[in-house]
């Protein structure tokens, strides 16, 4: 533990994780390890042991007091409303696909909502309904479903494999597909495109996965 008081570390390699990474993150009096995978679940022990592995001197004499797995919640659950509770963050499912990022929509969910609750109640006067909190979800949704719908095609389409994975580094090299991540990152919605640059992406994007596939090939050919 007092190796991890200030310091988190992550860990990348086929033995941790083929698509994600592994890490050992200080909580406030303990460590927590783990790894994270979406292609390979079945083998997540293997990665989990590959992780304590990895931090072994650094952990040992340590007592493990849990073990658990769960999925990342990057789907919007369906029922995210039942009478007065609604669900905000990871209990609602907002962790954004291909960024796993999660931290920016619990708090900004748990801020919409609760200002869903301070407008329906007329800032405290009455109690609120399932009518009232229904409107913190239709404004989510209409702010950020198609950033979830985006991000949703684009992990289908580039984190399968790692020839996906090439294409979509070597389409990185394009300042437009630069500034569309960079401001979609800091927006947190998806950039406005420009259609003539967009339908340029599109062919050069139809262009790298053809290569990286191609490469593929070759190597297993190689048995590289
Ligand atoms: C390995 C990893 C890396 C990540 N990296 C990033 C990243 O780089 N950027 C990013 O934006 N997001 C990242 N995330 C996702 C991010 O951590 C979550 O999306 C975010 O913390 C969700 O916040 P939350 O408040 O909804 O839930 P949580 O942070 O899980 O908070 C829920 C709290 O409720 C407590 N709790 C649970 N049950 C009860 C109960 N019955 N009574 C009282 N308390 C209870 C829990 O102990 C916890 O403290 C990462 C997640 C993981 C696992």
């Amino acid at each position: 533990m007092v190796y991890y008081e200030n310091l988190a570390e992550m860990y990348v390699g086929d033995d941790v994780s083929p698509d994600f990474y592994g890490w050992v993150f200080p909580k406030c009096d303990h460590v927590a390890v783990g790894t994270g995978t979406v292609t390979h679940k079945n083998d997540i022990k293997k990665f989990q042991l590959a992780t304590r592995n990895r931090a072994k001197d650094k952990i040992l004499g340590g007592k493990i007091i849990r073990v658990e797995a769960h999925p990342i919640p990057e789907h919007p659950r369906p029922r995210r409303l039942s009478g007065r509770v609604a669900l905000v963050g990871d209990a609602a499912g907002y962790v954004t696909k291909c960024s796993g990022e999660g931290i920016y929509f619990a708090a900004k969910s748990g801020r919409m909502c609760a200002e869903a609750i301070v407008e329906g109640s007329q800032n405290g006067k009455k109690m609120v309904d399932e009518g009232d909190l229904r409107k913190y979800l239709e404004k989510w949704d209409k702010k950020y479903w198609p950033t979830y719908k985006v991000l949703d095609v684009l992990q289908k389409v580039f984190y399968r494999s790692n020839p996906a994975r090439e294409a979509f580094v070597e389409m990185c090299a394009d300042e437009y597909v630069q500034k569309m991540t960079f401001d979609s990152y800091l927006y947190k919605t998806v950039a406005p495109g420009n259609p003539l640059e967009d339908l340029k992406l599109a062919v050069n994007t139809i262009g790298s996965l053809v290569r990286a596939n191609a490469l593929r090939k070759e190597m297993e050919k190689l048995n590289v």
